[in-house]
């Protein structure tokens, strides 16, 4: 008899101080995992294809699923696709991801951002699980989302930018916001890096009663509320290193009801806040899971030769 190697799937999260690279099936399935520093686009990829190529016993990687920080390319008729854009870390504009790790595999590979690839992830696995559409945004040292609707991730002219949603200046707040390109933004206001900034000390050090707290879930209730009315989402799952914060998420659920005041009526929103806005359940992983979904769908069907 003939022994047949099993099947698995290749995972890279890239963010911007490192990328985690898994080979395995899903959560209770990690083969082999690998974390590589963010230095330059050559080194890292370079890495992170040594990790995947390896020889393991018993196993045959299948296809492999990338979710990166962005802004990337996703339009398959495109040259940018499989490309980081014009980004603030100027050595990865145009860094080509997805061609070189293609030619080394020659195995199918999908793509899309950490936060698309989180939304996948938490929908399998997390706190979104069967729920569709599903929302996830991230509020750490940026502000992201993606979404899930009718199964498939939203890809328009780019994809979307939720962390940037412009929010109103609430009253007697001075602060101009860090944003470069709006100052006033969600993630100018309400990121960690904004917070940080607004008190002058590092966010673990802002204490748990501090009124900063209430101000930080108004601007995320504004944030939440917008994209809610935009995408009617049947559940929204927070995470990121701002929501460690314990006594964050209840003022938010507060504030996100606030602020819709009675508009969207339905009984998901004003008797069971608790159910709808909600801490992620794969914290860290759900973008390298989500990588996971990403190369399962790409061995079902492949996007584009690479
Ligand atoms: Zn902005």
């Amino acid at each position: 008899m003939r022994l047949t190697n099993r099947l698995i799937y290749g995972a890279v999260e890239g963010g911007g101080t490192k990328f985690v690279c898994m080979v395995g099936t899903g959560p209770a399935d990690v083969v082999d995992e690998v974390t590589i520093p963010t230095t330059s686009p050559t080194e890292t990829i370079g890495a992170v294809i040594e990790f995947l190529a390896r020889k393991r016993s018993g196993v045959e990687l299948a296809a492999v699923g990338v979710a990166t920080f962005g802004p990337i390319g996703l339009d398959p008729e495109s040259d940018t696709y499989g490309c980081v854009l014009k980004t603030t870390k100027v050595e990865w504009s145009g860094a080509r991801i997805l061609s070189p790790i293609g030619r080394r595999l020659g195995v199918p590979i999908g793509w899309d951002t950490d936060v698309n690839g989180a939304i996948l992830g938490e929908a399998r696995w997390g706190a979104a699980r069967g729920v569709d559409p599903a929302l996830y945004l991230t509020i750490g040292t940026g502000i992201g989302g993606g979404a899930l609707v009718n199964g498939s991730t939203i890809h328009g002219l780019l994809h979307p930018e939720m962390g940037h949603v412009p929010v109103p200046v609430l009253p007697g707040d001075p602060f101009p916001g860090i944003c470069s390109f709006h100052g006033h933004c969600l993630e100018g206001v309400a990121s960690g890096p904004a917070l940080a900034a607004r008190l002058g000390r590092p966010v673990e050090e802002i204490p748990s009663d501090d009124p900063a707290w209430d101000l930080e879930a108004r601007y995320l209730a504004y944030g939440i509320s917008g994209l809610v009315l935009a995408l009617s989402p049947k559940r929204v799952v927070l995470g990121g290193g701002v929501m460690k914060q314990a006594r964050l998420l209840p003022k938010v659920r507060r504030a996100f009801v606030d602020v819709l005041n009675g508009y969207v009526d339905v009984p998901d929103i004003v008797e069971h806040v608790d159910d709808y806005l909600v801490l992620s359940a794969l914290d860290q992983r759900a973008g390298l899971y989500g990588a996971l979904v990403l190369a399962e769908r790409a061995l079902a069907a492949p996007k584009r030769g690479l």
